[in-house]
């Protein structure tokens, strides 16, 4: 379908794109890599009389670590998270799930901002944000607002953002040695969304304590979800093998999957079981060698 006709403005700086949105209200929408919002304007499940385009405005794109953050660019796109050297060889999970993501030409214009931003529990990075504890970054008309990753998705397609904000950067905390994170979900073919998805990131200290567990879900319920149970069974403990069997346990039931094409609640349920397993035992190996 073709979407409705909408005006169209090209902003170069925040404060002009922010002053924007305080003039379109509801009615406006950012475009960053325009991979979710165009598709749903062109099923006319979005309808803004206003695209305010975010790509002319500069900086908004990097990967860096700085005073004890890794900090991206809301504008940073899926192709740059997978060829970064800092994050192929610190943060590996995200060579996991920027691959999982649909298809070449979707991640040379998807931003990591824009996928967080839409608020879609079918998504990748949420969890991944989940697991490692990030915070989002906005500006708005009374100037920068820190989130929390754990307050930023209200529900189905819902953020913290409010009508007049801009993402513009994901801090994660970065980890100490001993940490490990790893990500993967199960689709029904090469590119498609989750069937049900599990991002880890773990801390181990010398001894083989667990020191930090994070745990985020793709996909099994209208948000993202944090698995706060089974973070903390396995927090401070030597994560044997059967703590880990009870927190995947925990993980299955305390998500809210619904029946569809992917398949049926108890079938999504029992692949979060075993996604949880595999995921914890494979961020475990890359601890150990970091
Ligand atoms: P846009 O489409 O430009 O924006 C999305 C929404 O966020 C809009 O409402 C927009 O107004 C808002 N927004 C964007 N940026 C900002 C900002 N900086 N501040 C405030 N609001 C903002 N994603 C996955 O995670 N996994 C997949 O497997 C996957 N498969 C896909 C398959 C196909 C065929 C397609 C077309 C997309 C797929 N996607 C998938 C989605 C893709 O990753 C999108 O690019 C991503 O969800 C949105 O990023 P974007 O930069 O394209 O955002």
């Amino acid at each position: 379908m073709i979407p409705n006709s909408f005006d169209y403005a090209s902003p170069t700086s925040i404060s002009e794109a922010i002053a924007l949105l305080q003039k379109h209200g509801d009615e406006a929408k950012i475009l960053s890599g325009g991979h979710s919002l165009l598709p749903m304007m062109k099923l006319r499940l979005a309808e803004p009389e206003m695209i305010i385009d975010i790509n002319n405005i500069p900086d908004l794109s990097y990967i860096r670590e700085s005073d004890g953050y890794l900090r991206l660019g809301a504008l940073t796109r899926e192709v740059e998270l997978e060829d970064s050297e800092l994050l192929r060889s610190n943060y590996p999970i995200f060579a996991d799930v920027t691959k999982l993501i649909a298809d070449p030409q979707v991640r040379n214009c998807g931003t990591i901002g824009g996928n967080l931003a839409h608020g879609d529990a079918a998504n990748d990075h949420p969890a991944v944000m989940l697991a490692m504890n990030a915070e989002v970054v906005s500006q708005g008309p009374n100037g920068e607002k820190v989130t929390h990753i754990t307050d930023f998705f209200h529900g189905f397609y819902m953020t913290a953002l409010e009508e007049d904000e801009i993402l513009t950067e994901i801090r994660i905390p970065i980890p100490p040695a001993g940490t490990g994170s790893a990500y993967t979900k199960l689709e029904r073919k090469v590119g498609d969304y989750a069937t049900a998805g599990v991002a880890i990131q773990l801390t181990m200290d010398a001894s083989g304590t667990c020191t930090y567990m994070g745990i985020g879900l793709t996909n099994v319920g209208v948000k993202p979800i944090k698995v706060t149970r089974a973070e903390e069974l396995l927090t401070g403990t030597n994560l044997s093998q059967d703590l880990i069997d009870q927190a995947a346990q925990m993980a299955s039931e305390d998500c809210s999957p619904s029946a569809d094409l992917r398949g049926s609640e108890e079938y999504k349920r029992a692949m979060v079981k075993v996604l949880v397993r595999r995921m914890i035992k494979l961020a475990m190996e890359r601890a150990r060698a970091h």
